[in-house]
């Protein structure tokens, strides 16, 4: 893609669904928060921040992220991710993001909840006034931690809420030793308190945990979702349904979930009419972004322009904002898209 498509990319207004905050810190925020806690995990240089974030597998991506995440210590370092990832945002046109933020691992650490709230809370809202965007939270529970866990950060969800944007709770890490059955309670409850619901599936497991995901938890949108594509019924059914799954390739290709050896299943879900938006996931330790993300789909995944647009309204449609909300988020893309004068076909 060249420069000049690229910088209008950058202009239209954009959102952003599948990014985790704990994902947002690279190797110089790490080294940061490092000095400023005094060295407590050894990270003493840029280039063992780096090591760290060099992995060959999934096993390898979640001691990385463990390890980030462990880097936030205190309130205020949470509210320092939001700055750093707020700016990033919007220096790229995104308009709106669905953030996720790993209350279970928050649990895991011992950190109480409350002091971590109202600090990205404060910097969510001095963020949004600053850079002119919208972001909101997803509530993250780990799968292998169990039912009960996921259930106390339904709780923080439904308590929290009243004092800011959580509009959904996730699922994330290990699918084969959490599976979705265990949860369907917990996000029953979800549902019956207006919270929407989203987890990550098919993305190291079969399309079995997919399909598990629609049947047992009811979700509106699925993180990544890989394995679908291998499964002609399933595909089927996503398309007819209201589902959106949250695609990350750069991620999928650094974890080795995806071989680029391979067609990257994108390609299926695209020509299969299943509905998908594109996101970065952990920017900070994958080195993407939203802009790398398209500009990989178009230049590698031979991906063409109509489905790039379609990807991209999908990153409003496919959110937890109500209808009108989106429908003028949509009206505001479609004629960014006139105007730029991006290409029709
Ligand atoms: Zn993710």
């Amino acid at each position: 893609m060249d420069r000049d498509l690229r910088r209008r990319l950058r202009l239209l207004p954009k959102a952003e669904l599948h990014l985790h905050l704990e994902g947002v810190l690279n190797p110089a925020d790490l080294l940061a928060l490092s000095q400023r806690h005094d060295f407590p995990f050894g990270l003493r240089d840029l280039a063992a921040c780096r090591r760290l974030y060099t992995f060959s597998d999934f096993p390898g991506f979640i001691q990385a992220i463990k390890t980030a995440s462990q880097h936030l210590i205190a309130p205020e370092d949470y509210a320092w991710a939001v700055e750093q990832m707020a700016r990033r945002l919007a220096a790229q046109g995104i308009v709106y993001a669905e953030v996720f933020v790993s209350i279970g691992i928050l649990h895991w650490k011992r950190m109480a909840v409350a002091p971590v709230w109202e600090a990205i809370e404060a910097a969510r809202r001095q963020a949004e006034a600053r850079h002119g965007l919208r972001l909101a939270w997803i509530f993250d529970a780990v799968r292998q931690f169990g039912a009960e866990a996921a259930g106390r950060v339904l709780d923080e969800a439904i308590l929290r809420r009243a004092s800011g944007p959580v509009v959904a709770i996730g699922i994330g890490g290990d699918e084969i030793g959490g599976p979705a059955e265990w949860f369907a309670g917990v996000y029953t409850r979800a549902r019956a308190a207006g919270i929407g619901g989203t987890a990550h599936a098919g993305e190291t497991a079969g399309p079995e945990s997919v399909r598990a995901a629609l049947d047992q938890l009811q979700v509106r949108r699925i993180g990544h979702g890989l394995a679908a594509a291998q499964d002609a019924n399933l595909l089927a059914r996503l398309a007819a349904a209201d589902v959106y799954l949250d695609i990350c390739t750069i991620s999928n290709q650094k974890t080795r979930c995806w071989l680029p050896s391979t067609a990257h299943p994108v390609q299926i879900f695209d020509s299969s009419s299943t509905k998908w938006s594109p996101g970065s996931d952990d920017p900070g330790i994958f080195g993407s972004s939203l802009l790398k993300e398209i500009y990989n789909c178009h230049d590698n995944l031979a991906l063409p322009w109509p489905s790039l647009r379609r990807a991209l309204r999908n990153g409003f449609r496919g959110s937890f904002l109500a209808a009108a909300e989106r429908d003028v988020y949509l009206e505001r893309f479609d004629a960014a898209w006139r105007e730029l004068d991006l290409p029709a076909g």
